[in-house]
């Protein structure tokens, strides 16, 4: 065994601490986690964690609203750095702002937050959803209200056609899924017309409409499962995935839709996190995440919509 990776499991023990990892962590991260999933899954399987202390190997939102979820815990995050870039693109100020314009205009509405969002623009939300219980949380908003989705507009695009629900869009994309290439797809689609395309629904309503099917990560896998004989899949979603689909389907083959700019696709934050800085966050405690006053009411939101 890797001697990092040695290493790791002897401060997991010393520590106490039990190890979550996204599926877009490397493999070689998922490889050694107590347990991987999508978001949903992990806030939930984060509050059942028996452990004093949770290694979060994902972004800094998912190690917050462990946090959040788990008052009491140590959370560390590997790298304090690891965003992204959605929740960047709504910062809590500009969106009280435009929610205090909107009521100004006479506008009746509930705001309802992607999970790719901080915890400060938790607070000001009505729900928080994930690619795994959107379609479910927006039916609880009441029909005589419009919908303020922020901040993902692609998800966002999605859930309306779908939901059949008038929504009010924030301009905020994935870095990752908003650049896949188009052209590469269906080029892929020509060289192997009996592939099946599975599409995240971050990405842009032109690939979405290429996709045979469109969902989260964790739908991602219960729809390959359904697949007895082996097939081509053509992945249009951040490419560590492909080692989790891998690894429990092997008969299958996948490939990666490429990007515009560059052949992978990767999520630069997501990649942040190495082996080594796993090591050195258990050994030292930090970067830990630090109780901030508005979790109060950011967890009162991530309950009612995640755990209820
Ligand atoms: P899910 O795994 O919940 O579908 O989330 C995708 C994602 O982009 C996380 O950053
Ligand atoms: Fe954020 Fe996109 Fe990276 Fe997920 S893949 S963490 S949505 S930038």
């Amino acid at each position: 065994m890797d001697a990092v990776v040695e290493e790791i499991l002897r401060l997991k023990k010393e520590k106490g601490a039990t190890i979550l990892a996204h599926y877009y962590q490397e493999g070689e991260i998922q490889e050694l986690a107590d347990h991987t999933g999508d978001s949903l899954a992990l806030a939930r399987i984060a509050t059942k964690v028996e452990t004093p202390v949770i290694l979060f190997c994902g972004v800094h939102f998912m190690a917050e609203t462990a946090k959040i979820l788990n008052p009491e815990k140590i959370v560390l995050l590997p790298d304090r750095k690891a965003g992204c870039s959605l929740a960047d693109s709504c910062p809590a100020d500009k969106l009280a702002r435009y929610q205090e314009m909107l009521r100004i205009n006479g506008r009746k509405f509930q705001t309802v937050t992607y999970i790719n969002s901080t915890a400060a623009v938790k607070a000001l939300s009505d729900w928080i959803v994930t690619s795994g219980n959107a379609e479910e949380i927006i039916k609880r908003v009441p029909l005589d209200y419009e919908i303020l989705f922020v901040p993902d507009k692609h998800l966002g695009r999605y859930l309306q056609e779908v939901t059949g629900r008038q929504m009010i869009f924030w301009d905020g994309a994935c870095m990752v899924h908003e650049i896949f290439s188009v052209k590469d797809l269906l080029d892929l689609k020509r060289k192997m017309p009996q592939s099946i395309t599975i599409a995240h629904p971050e990405c842009p309503a032109n690939i979405l409409e290429h996709s045979d099917f469109t969902g989260g990560t964790e739908a991602m896998i219960r729809h390959v499962a359904t697949f007895s004989e082996p097939k081509d899949f053509l992945v249009a979603t951040e490419p560590n995935m492909m080692w989790q689909l891998e690894k429990r389907f092997p008969k299958h083959r996948y490939h990666g839709v490429p990007g515009i700019s560059c052949a992978c696709n990767k999520c630069p934050h997501m990649a942040l996190n190495t082996l080594e800085k796993l090591r050195d966050c258990l050994e030292k405690m930090d970067p830990q995440i630090e109780w901030q006053p508005f979790f109060d009411q950011s967890g009162e939101v991530l309950r009612r919509s995640l755990l209820q």
